[in-house]
């Protein structure tokens, strides 16, 4: 949920109201302590963000939107794989960092049962930051191959870069010239087409077109963000 969706006020006006009053009538008249769930189906997210203004988290749902295709964009930890594995309409985790963890992904989406095969992305650190997640470039070539040999229920889709913040504001940019060059040389040790996920809101442009096949942009549609997540 994004919380730079902005309900409109005097519907988040109506709905804290409304909240506030069923909340009261709850605290009054049980003797348990109950529960509040908020019945949110059918209704806008922006509905459900006013909603949350009130600290109230308890949700209820009768349809889980199965047409949006989740992308897993955050850094990956090993504890992580099963709770990722559980979500139906995972499409791709784009952050894989290791053999190792693309193998506990791999087993965990294999014991979820889901019938088909999960996309990654093997993560590139391509500026050799190291605070930054990724692969390290000379390991790339043989950490695919290992993936693709060992994990038969993800689907290798490709590389992917966060680029550093200083090659960003460059044309061409270093880092992007990095990834096409290491992307032609694992797809030939595979002898399959990689594709490449790079390109943010600053630099998305220049990504395309120099050839992305996936950009990941945020702040340019929803907004800047604070700056902790
Ligand atoms: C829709 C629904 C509700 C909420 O019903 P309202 O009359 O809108 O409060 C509660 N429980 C279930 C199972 C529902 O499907």
């Amino acid at each position: 949920m994004d919380p730079s969706i902005v309900p409109e006020p005097a519907r988040e006006a109506e709905i804290i109201e409304n909240i506030s009053e069923v909340l009261e009538i709850v605290k009054n008249k049980s003797t348990k302590n109950a529960r509040l769930v908020l019945v949110s189906k059918t209704k806008p997210v922006s509905d459900i963000i006013a909603a949350l203004k009130t600290n109230q988290l308890h949700y209820g749902e009768n349809y889980i939107p199965n047409e949006i295709r989740w992308h897993y964009i955050g850094r990956l930890q090993s504890n992580k794989c099963k709770i990722l594995a559980s979500i139906p309409n995972l499409w791709a985790v784009e952050t894989i960092d290791s053999a190792e963890k693309a193998k506990k992904m791999n087993d965990a989406w294999s014991a979820a049962g889901h019938g088909r095969p999960l996309n990654i992305f093997v993560q590139v650190n391509t500026s050799n930051e190291p605070n930054k997640g990724g692969v390290e470039q000379d390991l790339l070539e043989s950490t695919c191959i290992s993936i693709k040999d060992s994990c038969p229920d993800l689907n290798l889709l490709g590389l992917m870069t966060i680029g550093s913040v200083e090659s960003s504001g460059m044309i061409p940019n270093p880092d992007f010239l990095k990834m096409l060059k290491l992307r032609d040389e694992c797809s030939k040790a595979l002898g399959s087409e990689l594709e490449l996920s790079m390109g943010m809101s600053n630099d998305y442009e220049h990504a395309l077109e120099v050839g992305s096949n996936n950009v990941r942009v945020g702040s340019k549609i929803f907004g800047s963000r604070a700056l902790k997540q």
